[in-house]
């Protein structure tokens, strides 16, 4: 079953096209790649498949759910819970600890208590191989473990699907290696799907699929 469906999107911005209509399906545990050159408008697709950004046309299902149907509160409760994101600069708040920043979607989804919330984040983080550093500020972290920490924040509600946009994009070749070979590890362990935005060939080429987008249209 496709747990993603987009069709027909397509999105200006002005008199700029930068989405000419792009279809992608994604089946539950898929692993796809996208990759094209800079401009082609992949942070632009991932943001509307993310539901942080509206096509001007075209719809996106999630789970059968057209999400851009949903009223905007709703909508934001269904990001929160469904999708996860990981950005190619973490993201990560400054002034929070390295559980804190990866309890926020619990703190956010306010459903669950402090307990429970501190509980999962632990898990994550544990599992990710920062059990050491809990309570290190992202400062106190290096670029791979700053980024691990915002893969334990992304897959905090058990999203059905992870979106990242370069996420290995500023970590040297060891610590990049380290997060792909993540990515495969959590796909077979929990049937976790992601669609990954990168000029990573290595990673493109470990992929179920490579997609390539290209001044806005994705080749076929
Ligand atoms: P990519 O991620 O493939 O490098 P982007 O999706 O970031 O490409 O951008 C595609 C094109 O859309 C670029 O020409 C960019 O300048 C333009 N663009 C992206 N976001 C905006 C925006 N908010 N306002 C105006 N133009 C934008
Ligand atoms: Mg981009």
């Amino acid at each position: 079953m496709n747990l993603l469906r987009a069709s027909g999107i397509r999105r200006t911005y002005g008199s700029l096209q930068v989405l000419k209509g792009i279809d992608l399906e994604v089946k539950t545990g898929e692993v796809v790649a996208i990759v094209g050159p800079s401009g082609a408008g992949k942070s632009t697709f991932l943001h509307i498949l993310g539901t942080l950004d509206r096509p001007d046309e075209g719809e996106v299902l999630i789970e059968g759910v057209n999400v851009f149907t949903q009223k905007d509160k709703d909508l934001a409760k269904f990001r929160n819970e469904k999708i996860g994101f990981i950005f190619q600069f973490h993201n990560l708040l400054a002034e929070f600890t390295a559980l804190e920043n990866a309890c926020m979607p619990g703190y956010i989804n306010d459903s669950g208590n402090e307990k429970e919330i501190t509980s999962r984040g632990k898990e994550l983080l544990d599992m990710l191989g920062l059990s050491g550093r809990m309570d290190h500020l992202p400062s106190q972290l290096s670029g791979g473990e700053q980024q691990r920490v915002a893969v334990a924040r992304a897959l905090f509600n058990r999203p059905s699907i992870v979106l990242a946009d370069e996420p290995s994009g500023n970590l040297d070749s060891h610590n990049a290696l380290d997060l792909h070979q993540l990515f495969f590890k959590l796909r077979d362990e929990f049937g976790q799907t992601f669609v990954i935005v990168t000029h990573n060939e290595e990673l493109a080429e470990m992929a179920d699929r490579r997609l390539v987008m290209q001044d806005g249209i994705m080749l076929p």
